[in-house]
């Protein structure tokens, strides 16, 4: 249960917030980021947004203000001191925030958390955490709902709606109900045109992405008697389509789309180590499998960063054996 009361307390007794989220940020972490700026705005707040990472180019469209800044040491680790509050949005770990992790940590500002992912770390002092939403989205927009603070303007229901659209694999996985319909409705009341939205973020893909998608289906393998397929994009695949970690987005999915395949994983070499992205269907936990190698998420979607570690095939090899105790 988010105490969304104590929320508002806190967003109108405090004047100046900076907003941040997750590494690789999805349309749930920066539509919120944006919703929540634009809330703060009604309100006549100060308000930041620092992130790790760029914002991916098909997501730019929600901060039409052009507000959201990359971290870089020298321009923002003050503003973490200087600021009231500091907003962690989509992410319930520290080490999410990877280059700016520092600077927030030490801060000395009230620290919240509004996230709907499972197992947080204690690294705030107010939790606004529901694993029952959605969407991070989902939580801001019960939050201007239930507490009136702010009208349902056009500004703040786009971002939310992408949030929503999006973290739901547009409107059809498990917390897609009628409850989360009703709140969306009010989203196209207030001006959401969703075929826009939809074709700007899925359907203005560069074709260096589709390229790449192309390898990734290439790729596919089948283990554990075809309940396991799993993807692996390399550095050179990126290299050769001119292709970035962003565009991977959703690449996962396709595994899941095989006939008896429970359990989807996706390998990334990166620039610096590698990720893993875990899909499941049913209650197989693969927030439980991601954990075991320092990752989280939810029960059906989640992800591992490996900062240090080179992907190789042993190491690919110990993570499929793991995923294999998943599946019986
Ligand atoms: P994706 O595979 O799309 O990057 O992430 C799927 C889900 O897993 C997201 O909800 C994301 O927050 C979570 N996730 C992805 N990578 C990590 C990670 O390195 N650590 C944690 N704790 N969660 C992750
Ligand atoms: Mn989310």
């Amino acid at each position: 249960m988010v105490n969304f009361q104590k929320l508002k307390n806190i967003i109108l007794s405090n004047n100046s917030f900076l907003i941040t989220t997750h590494v690789n940020p999805d349309a749930d972490a920066i539509g919120s980021e944006i919703a929540f700026y634009q809330l703060l705005k009604t309100l006549g707040k100060k308000s930041f947004i620092v992130n790790h990472s760029e914002t991916p180019y098909n997501l730019k469209f929600l901060d039409k203000d052009n507000v959201i800044r990359q971290f870089n040491l020298d321009d923002h680790s003050d503003l973490f001191n200087k600021v009231d509050v500091l907003v962690a949005l989509d992410f319930n770990r520290s080490d999410r925030t990877v280059s700016l992790k520092k600077s927030f940590e030490q801060s000395k500002s009230i620290k919240i958390c509004i996230d709907h992912h499972k197992d947080p770390e204690k690294f705030v002092d107010y939790e606004f955490i529901d694993t029952d939403y959605s969407a991070t989205g989902d939580i801001i927009f019960s939050l201007i709902k239930e507490t009136k603070i702010v009208p349902i303007t056009k500004e703040i229901a786009e971002p939310i709606y992408a949030a929503i659209m999006t973290d739901t694999g547009s409107f059809r996985f498990e917390k897609t109900t009628a409850i989360l319909h009703r709140k969306v409705a009010v989203l196209l009341e207030a001006g959401v045109n969703p075929t826009e939205i939809y074709d700007k973020i899925y359907d203005q893909s560069k074709f260096s992405k589709i390229k790449l998608l192309g390898r990734a289906l290439e790729s596919i393998q089948l283990i554990a008697n075809g309940k396991i397929a799993y993807m692996i994009i390399t550095q050179k695949d990126f290299e050769e389509f001119n292709a970035i970690e962003s565009d991977t987005e959703n690449f996962v999915n396709y595994n899941l789309s095989i006939e008896n395949v429970e359990l989807g994983l996706l390998f990334i070499e990166l620039k610096n180590g590698f990720k893993v992205s875990f899909r499941s269907k049913g209650n197989i936990p693969v927030n439980k499998l991601a954990a075991e190698f320092g990752g989280g998420g939810h029960t059906n979607a989640s992800g591992a960063r490996f900062f240090e570690k080179q992907m190789n095939a042993e190491i690919i090899k110990l993570i499929l054996s793991k995923a294999e105790s998943y599946v019986q």
